[in-house]
C-alpha cells in the first residue's frame, strides 16, 4: 500500500489509479465521490462527462435577466455582507451583487467563518451560478467567484459536471472537478491510447483519442468540442458493432444449421392450389431471402420486419412448408395465448386437407393433449407446433427441429433467442417477426447481428386508414357513425385501457364502457360481446369467436387484441382514453382494421386535457399509417431502452451514444466495421492489433462468440 501511495504522489498516473491518490482527494473525498458518482479510478473521471458547458466570454448584465433557473456569469463587485438570523436560530449570510445595470441578491445557507472571510468585497469579479427569482428580486445561491486579476487568460468553454446537494455541501463543487480534471488531463498523455487504426482516423476526419478527452472536458471552442464528441461517439458505436459483427461472423462460419435443399409436395401443392391470395412482390422477394439462407448448410438467423398487416404469417407459413419438405419440424411462438390461438387456427384453416399435422400448446394446454403434443413432437409426426413461451420449457422435445418462428411483442435478446437454439443437436433456423417496425438505429444496432428482412409493401387494395382525434363531447356522433358501418355489414371494435397500476379502475372502466355501448347498440338489433385479460381461456375463445364469425357486431375489449388479432371485415377501431396508451400500442390495435378492401376508420377518444406527449402521439397518429415513422417517435419519446423492453434495456447504457439521436454515427460505425472484417476477418493485421486488443480488454467475457485471439 504504502509503495503504491509513493509512486502516485510522485505523480504518474496510471488510468487504473484510485482517485483517493489524486491531489485534492484523499480517502474521505474519494468514499464520498465513489457512493454518490460512482467514481473510483482516474478512468472513471476521464468518462465522467461534462452536463454542459458555460461559454465564459459570455458575460450577462443583471438588467437583462428575464427567466430563472439558468447558469450565468456577471459582472460588477459585492458588497454589503451581512448574516441573517432567521427561523429558529439559523443563519445565513447574505450580500448584494452589482455592476453598472443592476442589482441582485447573493446567499450562502451553508458557511463557515473562513468561507466568510474569502469573499472579496468592493473588487471587480465574476460570479457564476444558477438564479433564482423570488417575488420581483433576482438572487443566486452559493455563487462562484473569480478575482478579474485571477481570470484566466484563455476564455474556454467551462465545463459544468453532474452534482447533487450532498457533494456541493462537501465544498466538491463545479471548480474542484474542473481542478481535478485538469490535474488528470495535464498527466494524461501516454495514458490514453489510440484504439483506432490511423488510416481510419485519417479517412473518417476523426479527431485523436487523447485530444478527443482534453476537448471533451475543457473545449478550445465549440467546434473543438463537436468533433471531441463525434470521436468518442463514434469509438462506442464502432466497439459495439464490432461485438455483433463478431458474432454475426462467427454465425457464418462456424454455425452449422441443416440445410433445406429441396422445395417438394407440401410447398409446391400450396403454393399452386391454395395460396387465399397472390403474394405481394415484397412477400416473394423476402421468401426468396428466406429459401436461400435454409438452403445451406449454416444456420440461418434472420429478423422478418414488416409493418402491422403487410403479410408476415403467409411467409411464415411458407417457410414451414418448406422445413415439411425436407422432413423437419417447426415451431412458431407467439407472445399471448390469444396470439397464439389465433396463429393456430388461420394456420389450420390454411393447412386443412394438405396433411400437415399441427398442434397448439400454451399455458392452458390440457395434460392429456400435452402428451400427445409431447410424444408426436419425439417421434416426428408432428410437424408444426404453434405456442407461447411454454414452447420453450425443458419438456418439450422435438425430434428434429430446423425452423424456429418467434412472432415477437417484447423483443427478445441475444440470450432469449440461444435457448431456441437448444432444441435441436444442429440449431434450428430462425425467423424473427416483429409485431412493430424498429426505429432503424436500433435494428441498426441490436440486431445488427441478424440478416434482414423487410416487407415494405401493402398488399394490393389496401386503403390507407383514416384516423382522427374526437372528445366525449363527440361521443354521440361517434355512435352514430359506427351505427351506419354496422348498417353497412361492417364490424366495429370499443377498446379500452387495462394498464396494471390502476387496474381495479380500469377494471370498472372497462364494464361500465360495455354497458354503456350495450345500451347504445341495443339486442337483438346489434351483438356486443366482451375481451378481456381476466377471461379463462375458453371464454376468450368463444368471444373471439363469436366475433370473427360475424355474429357480434361490436367487440368491447382491452388491449388484449393488440396483436394479431385478424377480423378482416371489422372497419372501425375506436379506441377509449386514447391518451394513455403508447403509440407503438395505438399503431398495433389501429392495425386491427384496414385488413380487408373496405375503407377503416380509427377514432381516437380523448379527454380535453392532455399531456404534451400525448398531444405528440395523438397528432402523430392522425398524420400518417407508416410504422416506421412511428416508430422514430416513439423512440424519441420513450427513450431507446422502453423499446427494447426489460430483456435488453440494460445494453442501451451508452456513455455518449444517443441512440435517439446519433444514427448517422451509428451508420458509419457500421458500415466501417463490416470493411474492416471483410478485409481482415480474424483482425490480424498490424495496424488492427491496437483496436483488437482495447476489445479484448473491454469485452472479455461479456461476448461468449468473441472467438477472436
Ligand atoms: P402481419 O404482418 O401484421 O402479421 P398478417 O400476416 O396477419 O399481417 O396479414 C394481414 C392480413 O392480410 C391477413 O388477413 C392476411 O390474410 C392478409 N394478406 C396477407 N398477404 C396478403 C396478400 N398478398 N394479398 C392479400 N391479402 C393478404
Ligand atoms: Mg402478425
Amino acid at each position: 500500500m504504502k509503495e503504491i501511495k509513493k509512486e502516485h504522489t510522485n505523480g504518474i498516473l496510471d488510468l487504473s489509479t484510485p482517485i483517493e491518490y489524486l491531489k485534492g482527494i484523499g480517502p474521505e473525498r474519494s468514499k464520498l465521490i465513489k457512493n454518490v458518482l460512482g467514481i473510483s479510478t482516474v478512468e472513471d473521471f476521464l468518462y465522467f462527462f461534462p452536463l454542459r458547458y458555460l461559454d465564459k466570454s459570455k458575460i450577462y448584465r443583471v438588467a437583462d435577466l428575464k427567466e430563472e433557473n439558468v447558469e450565468i456569469q456577471l459582472k460588477g463587485k459585492i458588497y454589503d455582507l451581512k448574516e441573517i438570523t432567521y427561523g429558529r436560530g439559523q443563519k445565513r449570510l447574505s450580500a448584494k451583487f452589482r455592476d453598472e445595470t443592476g442589482a441582485l441578491d447573493l446567499v450562502w445557507f451553508q458557511y463557515t467563518q473562513w468561507l466568510k472571510d474569502q469573499i472579496p468585497l468592493n473588487k471587480e469579479l465574476y460570479i457564476f451560478g444558477r438564479v433564482s427569482l423570488f417575488g420581483q428580486q433576482f438572487s443566486m445561491a452559493h455563487p462562484e467567484i473569480e478575482l478579474e486579476e485571477k481570470r484566466e487568460k484563455e476564455l474556454r468553454l467551462r465545463p459544468i459536471y453532474p452534482s447533487s446537494e450532498k457533494i456541493t455541501k462537501r465544498g466538491l463543487n463545479q471548480k474542484f472537478f474542473q481542478g481535478i480534471q485538469a490535474h488528470i488531463l495535464g498527466h494524461v498523455t501516454g495514458l490514453v491510447q489510440e484504439n483506432l487504426p490511423q488510416s481510419l482516423i485519417q479517412s473518417l476526419k476523426l479527431m485523436g483519442r487523447q485530444e478527443a478527452f482534453v476537448n471533451i472536458h475543457f473545449p478550445k471552442d465549440t467546434s473543438a468540442f463537436e468533433q471531441a464528441d463525434i470521436r468518442l461517439k463514434f469509438e462506442e458505436a464502432f466497439f459495439f458493432q464490432l461485438g455483433y459483427a463478431l458474432k454475426k461472423q462467427y454465425n457464418k462460419t462456424s454455425a452449422v444449421g441443416n440445410p433445406f435443399p429441396l422445395v417438394g409436395d407440401f410447398f409446391n401443392d400450396f403454393y399452386q392450389n391454395r395460396l387465399p391470395f397472390e403474394l405481394t412482390n415484397a412477400q416473394k422477394r423476402v421468401l426468396k431471402e428466406i429459401r436461400n439462407d435454409m438452403r445451406l448448410p449454416i444456420q440461418m438467423n434472420r429478423l422478418l420486419q414488416g409493418d402491422v398487416g403487410s403479410g408476415k404469417t403467409m411467409v411464415a407459413l411458407l417457410s414451414m412448408l418448406i422445413a415439411i419438405d425436407n422432413g423437419f419440424q417447426s415451431c412458431m411462438m407467439a407472445p399471448t395465448e390469444i396470439l397464439a390461438q389465433q396463429h393456430f387456427n388461420s394456420l389450420s384453416e390454411a393447412l386443412f386437407g394438405t396433411g400437415v399435422n399441427i398442434r397448439l400448446l400454451t399455458g392452458s394446454t390440457k395434460a392429456a393433449e400435452r402428451k400427445i403434443i409431447h410424444s408426436e413432437l419425439e417421434n416426428g409426426t408432428l410437424h408444426i407446433l404453434v405456442g407461447t413461451h411454454a414452447v420453450l420449457e425443458d419438456k418439450v422435445k422435438f425430434k428434429n427441429l430446423g425452423l424456429a418462428i418467434i412472432d415477437e411483442q417484447h423483443r427478445f435478446g441475444v440470450e432469449q433467442r440461444a435457448k431456441l437454439w437448444m432444441k435441436n443437436k444442429i440449431p434450428p433456423h430462425i425467423l424473427i417477426m416483429t409485431a412493430t417496425p424498429i426505429p432503424r438505429t436500433l435494428a441498426m444496432s441490436f440486431y445488427s447481428d441478424l440478416d434482414v428482412s423487410v416487407i415494405d409493401e401493402l398488399p394490393m387494395g389496401r386503403k390507407p386508414i383514416i384516423t382522427a382525434h374526437r372528445r366525449e363531447k363527440d361521443r354521440n356522433s361517434v355512435f352514430r357513425f359506427a351505427k351506419d358501418e354496422i348498417d353497412k355489414g361492417r364490424q366495429v371494435y370499443f377498446v379500452y385501457p387495462l394498464i396494471e397500476e390502476s387496474e381495479a379502475l380500469d377494471y370498472e372502466n372497462l364494464m361500465g364502457g360495455f354497458e354503456r355501448v350495450s345500451e347504445a347498440f341495443p339486442y337483438p338489433d346489434y351483438a356486443v360481446t366482451m375481451l378481456h385479460g381476466k377471461m379463462k381461456p375458453q371464454e376468450k375463445d368463444e368471444a373471439m369467436q363469436y366475433f370473427a364469425s360475424g355474429k357480434a357486431n361490436i367487440m368491447v375489449a382491452t388491449t388484449v387484441i393488440e396483436v394479431g388479432v385478424n377480423v378482416p371485415n371489422a372497419s372501425v377501431m375506436i379506441i377509449e382514453s386514447a391518451e394513455r396508451f403508447g403509440l407503438s400500442q395505438l399503431h398495433q390495435l389501429r392495425g386491427r382494421v384496414g385488413r380487408g378492401a373496405e375503407q377503416s376508420y380509427c377514432i381516437l377518444m380523448t379527454s380535453d386535457k392532455m399531456s404534451s406527449d400525448s398531444r405528440t402521439r395523438i397528432k402523430t397518429m392522425c398524420e400518417t399509417n407508416d410504422g416506421f415513422k412511428i416508430s422514430e417517435v416513439d423512440m424519441k419519446l420513450r427513450g431507446p431502452g422502453d423499446i427494447l423492453g426489460t430483456q435488453q434495456s440494460g445494453v442501451v447504457d451508452f456513455k455518449r451514444l444517443d441512440l435517439a439521436q446519433d444514427g448517422h454515427i451509428i451508420k458509419a460505425a457500421k458500415d466501417t466495421v463490416e470493411a474492416l472484417l471483410r478485409a481482415d476477418p480474424s483482425l490480424q493485421q498490424e495496424q488492427h492489433q491496437a483496436l483488437k486488443n482495447y476489445y479484448i480488454k473491454q469485452y472479455k467475457g461479456k461476448n461468449k462468440w468473441g472467438r477472436i485471439s
